[in-house]
């Protein structure tokens, strides 16, 4: 009798059980994270949370396995949760058209069993690092250029991590790892379809022997299709390196991201002062005409109404500050965020719930 997985259960050492049972959060759908997801949902994985804010662009379609060109305009997250649920019916996709900070709580990430980081700029690898790290969350990350690329696996908790690699002065867009970074896409660079093809396939196999228990290269693999080599290079942890705090005894609460801050509020101790760990936006006001409203949110890329200029966001951490009746999602907390409390003089985490 053949089942879906008959030919994987010859392979000595194969666990589909730990692929079925595992949990994987996927950042980024671009040529890269296209070529992971098909890798995993095929090997078995059946649990996604897939993250990307953008949407199918005629651009993407030649470099992209999961979209067709009726997915033009949609969520990549949307488009790609439909086409691996063709590819295996039995996957479970949850999807996040945000930015990876407003996509997925820390909770989110302490829990699952790998992130695979397929994203396309430095300040956004730094951003998930640094969030990563604070949950000592495992993960694989991804980068392509023209002709090869990257896969650097961080799967040892305590071990170097993707800010380890980088000069001080590389890191130093991002002296706090998950505040203030401009997480947009660098200019965009080219990369071959096999180039992406061959760091996803890299980065599929390290991430399913990694879930098996099965022997996985330490280091950060160089693929060079000029010379037809993949080299490992040793990952050096750099002591200097600021992204290694962590988050410890987080208290869990009652209180969802789609509850209002007055909620929060009543759930938390006596003289507490949550923050935020992006700054929300708590009005816009214009440079040149004076003009000025209180609008509680997101920051984002608005015209003054008056005189056309582009308005300038007011934005703050505390979340004190916050009218009662806005709910955290609105300021773009997301599912199981882990929020820094101060209670006077001391510091407490407290977890949301789904
Ligand atoms: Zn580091
Ligand atoms: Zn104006």
């Amino acid at each position: 009798m053949s089942n879906r997985y008959s030919r994987h259960e010859l392979i000595p050492g194969w666990k589909q059980k730990s692929l079925s049972d595992a949990k994987v959060i996927i950042f980024g759908l671009g040529a890269l994270g296209n070529e992971v997801a098909r890798i995993l949902a095929m090997s078995g994985i059946e649990n996604f949370i897939l993250c990307d804010p953008d949407r199918v662009e005629e651009s993407n379609l030649s470099r992209t396995i999961l979209f067709r060109h009726s997915d033009l305009g949609r969520f990549k997250v949307e488009a790609a949760a439909d086409a691996l649920r063709q590819l295996n019916p039995s996957v479970r996709v949850d999807v996040r058209s945000q930015l990876l900070i407003h996509g997925v709580g820390l909770g989110e990430l302490r829990d699952a069993s790998l992130i695979l980081s397929c994203l396309d700029s430095r300040s956004a690898r730094l951003q998930l690092t640094g969030r990563c790290q604070l949950v000592k969350a495992l993960y694989v990350d991804g980068g392509t250029h023209a002709w090869g690329g990257e896969v650097r696996p961080y799967l040892d908790a305590d071990g170097p991590c993707y800010g380890c690699s980088l000069s001080p002065e590389d890191r130093s867009i991002a002296d706090v790892p998950w505040s203030c970074l401009d997480t947009r896409p660098e200019n965009p660079l080219g990369a071959a379809v096999p180039s992406s093809a061959l760091v996803g396939t890299w980065m599929g196999m390290i991430a399913i022997r990694f879930l098996m228990d099965m022997p996985y290269p330490i280091g950060t693999l160089s693929i060079d299709s000029s010379r037809g080599t993949t080299v490992v290079i040793p990952q050096i942890r750099d002591p200097e390196c600021p992204l290694h705090t962590s988050i410890y005894n987080a208290i869990k609460i009652d209180v969802g991201f789609q509850d209002t801050i007055q909620k929060l509020r009543d759930a938390l101790p006596k003289s507490s002062e949550p923050l935020a760990w992006e700054p929300v936006q708590q009005s816009v006001e214009c440079y040149h005409c004076g003009f000025q409203e209180t609008r509680w949110g997101l920051p984002a890329v608005e015209s003054c109404p008056q005189c056309q200029k582009p308005l300038r966001p007011r934005t703050t951490l505390e979340l004190v500050e916050v009218p009662g009746n806005i709910k955290l999602e609105e300021l773009g907390i997301p599912p199981r965020e882990i929020l820094t409390v101060r209670i006077g003089d001391s510091w407490q985490w407290f977890e949301l719930k789904e």
